[in-house]
């Protein structure tokens, strides 16, 4: 009786029951803000938003303009901006920011900069507070379309505020009387003409004397009201040592549409702290969908910094009518539509874990994604491949099909599937005007060889790999909805990989029109038919039909050893078609993990690719090794690009203890979960538990897995099996199990059956 007394009363659902646990102050916003052109920790910037919010807000230590906007090793900061970066690779748009400055006014960038250090910063997801040298703090919290913040000044100085139009076309009105600045910006790339984002500035304090300033020449217009130009600001002065508040919201619909978002989302707030405390709230209860516990304080707080940033992409760009119906300015033709829209993200990076995840998490937003998708392609003539936010063509791959077929495999069907597959077939046999990825380049070529040649195409063997990829994500969505004339188009290209393969040197190669080889293969040679990375990456992107793989490589003893030397081989680099390193090649010197360039996209699937082979133990042992060694919750939390919560996506499922190799499937497969135990709480409100017992650094490898009470011998676990609630329990040790996992049976999904040889 006393031992199960004890049992319940130390139960961690007890405690967890009694008082919501603090999941938020584990989230460092600063996390891969140790970034520069040159090497990437991350390239993030300190993020105060709410989850998927359209915009979100950081401090600028960087010149207007610059993509590096908030960098950890910088030591001034010389505003406070509205953000919508994905990367600091992509730049930025429709950004403005609010600078305080004490003494003498100064509006230029530079001049009116301050030291600071990070001793005097809060950086958490709801709450930023910095107090500069100068002694003036600013803090700001979120809402979904603006923020509140703060500018406390010292006594006895001048107190003012710069609004900065940073660098392109900007509009501002002051409206002393109602203590109040209007106006809007245009800035960024490829955006239509008429994209403007309209803001409203409400302070709370009475305006003492004003002006307009125009970025380019430093000039300030004293006493002037309204001006419009390129890099137009405004400045207004408060009484000295004020405390001043400022609610700021905005609206790419209209200033009508920025008062309302002012209204509905910020009108409820009296003082910063309210704001606050919402948006801890709203956090919170959105981490708390995974809990996790029985792990190191610095594992859960990468899990929740990483959670944290895997929750900002994609970002809402849908506003909320005065009758409560969301509308949205379309960036992909200029007008404005009723419904749902989404937007930066780029396909190439997150259709591998950052939509798996929120297919996962949020399946009525990832519906409401995809039928975004098909409206986009009503407005613009195609399926987007990177959006930021209207379509950039960026990268290669057609990959808008992966998210569709994901969605329908996964049960999330918001669309009509025949439409998704005629724009898909109309995405893959034409190519589009903007950048590489819009529609489909070398589609002729892929259709006629089934492959893209090189060198007449750039790129020309990643693009075979993907567009084979993206073709069985046709196939699939075809299969799964009847649709026999789509299936067969696209069942007849997803082998095309295999035309890439040579057996001679082992790899995937580039290939000429004529079919002759790239001469001087050089697995260690980055570019030329690859994108970022070389043939030692790009062997394993085939994520559809594993199978076909081993087949290539000759069994799955040779492709188990060749998995295994891509971490045993040298971290060789050579610099090929770039002719200088960049900044990937340097993050996969320094990781000193061979090969295994995890800084970059195209190989974060390949350790779990061991579970297709009977030997999961592998998986399990690398794949907590790469969380240990490559990531934790600091400045240099991430081994390269964090790209659009994708990164961040890889480390959220893989410390769950699985990962979607190939999305447009229902698996999840498995490799070694980090804490003892992971609750879930699904959107329906069910809960997969993860219980992992006996689970320690020491501790990696599955012994055993039962789920909801049965033994679990798969090395992948269903979507619907999640979703419907249940529980994993693993038995986990320091010691392999190799008959656990080893039959053909339990691997994970491939399109083609294994050879007779290489059935267990
Ligand atoms: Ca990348």
């Amino acid at each position: 009786m006393k031992k199960i007394f004890l049992t319940i009363l130390l139960s961690p659902m007890l405690f967890a029951n009694a008082k919501q646990p603090d999941l938020v102050k584990y989230v460092n916003t600063l996390q891969g803000t140790n970034s520069s052109f040159e090497l990437t920790r991350g390239n993030t910037y300190p993020t105060t938003a709410l989850p998927f919010a359209m915009h979100t807000w950081t401090p600028q230590t960087g010149r207007n303009g610059d993509g590096w906007k908030y960098q950890y090793q910088k030591d001034s900061i010389r505003s406070f901006q509205q953000a919508h970066q994905c990367s600091s690779w992509t730049n930025d748009y429709c950004v403005f920011s609010l600078m305080p400055v004490t003494g003498s006014l100064f509006v230029d960038q530079f001049k009116r900069a301050a030291k600071f250090s990070h001793e005097n910063e809060i950086a958490k997801p709801n709450y930023y507070k910095v107090t500069l040298d100068n002694r003036i703090s600013a803090e700001i919290s979120p809402v979904e379309r603006g923020a509140h913040l703060r500018f406390s000044f010292p006594k006895g100085a001048g107190s003012y505020v710069v609004l900065d139009g940073y660098t392109g076309f900007s509009s501002v009105k002051v409206l002393p009387q109602e203590s109040k600045l209007v106006g809007y910006v245009h800035n960024g790339r490829g955006l239509t003409k008429n994209f403007k984002n309209y803001f409203v500035i409400q302070f709370d304090k009475p305006i003492r004397s004003y002006g307009t300033w125009v970025n380019k020449s430093g000039e300030k217009y004293d006493g002037e009201t309204e001006r419009e130009g390129n890099g137009v600001g405004a400045w207004l002065k408060f009484d000295n040592g004020v405390k001043v508040q400022a609610k700021v919201a905005s609206s790419y619909i209209s200033p009508e549409q920025a008062e309302l978002n002012l209204k509905n989302e910020l009108g409820q707030f009296n003082s910063l702290e309210e704001t606050r405390k919402a948006a801890w709230e709203i956090w919170n209860k959105h981490l708390s969908r995974i809990l996790v516990e029985g792990g190191t304080e610095e594992e859960i707080a990468t899990f929740y910094s990483c959670y944290f940033r895997a929750s900002l992409f994609s970002r809402k760009f849908y506003e909320v009518d005065a009758n409560g119906n969301p509308h949205y300015f379309s960036p992909y033709d200029g007008n404005v539509h009723q419904g749902y829209l989404y937007t930066d993200t780029g396909f190439w990076d997150t259709f591998r874990a950052q939509f798996p995840l929120n297919a996962l998490m949020h399946p009525t937003m990832h519906g409401r994604y995809v039928a975004g998708l098909l409206d986009a392609y009503d407005q613009c003539g195609w399926l987007p491949s990177w959006s930021f936010p209207g379509e950039g063509g960026s990268m290669i791959g057609n990959h808008a099909i992966s998210l569709l077929a994901d969605a329908w495999a996964k049960g999330i069907r918001t669309f009509d599937p025949e439409k998704a597959l005629k724009a898909y077939a109309h995405e893959a046999m034409d190519k589009g005007p903007w950048g590489p990825a819009n529609g489909r380049d070398g589609w002729r070529e892929y259709f006629a060889l089934g492959y893209v040649p090189y060198p007449k195409y750039r790129e020309a063997t990643a693009k075979t790999l993907e567009y084979a990829y993206d073709d069985f994500c046709g196939y699939k969505l075809a299969d799964m909805t009847g649709n026999s004339f789509y299936k067969g188009v696209f069942s007849r290209q997803m082998f095309n990989y295999k035309n890439l393969f040579d057996p001679q040197v082992g790899f995937m190669r580039g290939r000429d029109e004529k079919g002759s080889w790239t001469p001087k293969f050089d697995p260690y040679e980055w570019g030329g038919p690859f994108t970022e990375g070389n043939a030692w990456h790009y062997l394993w992107s085939v994520f559809h039909d594993v199978n076909g793989l081993i087949d290539l490589l000759g069994g799955k003893e040779k492709f188990v050893a060749k998995l295994d030397s891509v971490f045993t081989v040298p971290n060789t680099v050579h610099v090929g078609t770039y002719g200088r390193k960049i900044h990937e090649m340097t993050e996969m010197e320094v990781a000193q993990t061979g090969q295994y360039a995890h800084g970059n996209q195209p190989i974060q699937h390949m350790i779990y690719l061991y579970n297709y082979a009977g030997t999961p133990w592998k998986a399990q042992e690398r794949v907590r090794e790469m969380m240990t060694k490559l990531y934790n919750s600091s400045e240099n939390g991430y081994p390269g690009d964090e790209d659009q919560g994708q990164t961040s996506s890889w480390y959220v499922l893989s410390a769950m203890g699985f990962y979607s190799v190939c999305p447009g499937t229902d698996e999840y497969v498995m490799g070694s979960p980090v804490f003892r135990k992971t609750t879930i709480t699904l959107e329906n409100g069910k809960q997969f538990v993860i219980e992992a017992g006996k689970n320690s650094q020491q501790n990696v490898y599955i012994q055993s897995a039962k789920l909801n009470g049965k033994n679990y011998s798969k090395n992948y676990i269903r979507y619907q099996d999640i979703i419907n609630g249940g529980t994993l329990n693993l038995e986990m040790s320091d010691q392999p199990n190799k008959a656990r996992g080893v039959s053909s049976e339990n691997f994970p999904y491939s399109v083609t059956e294994l050879k007779a040889s290489d059935v267990y």
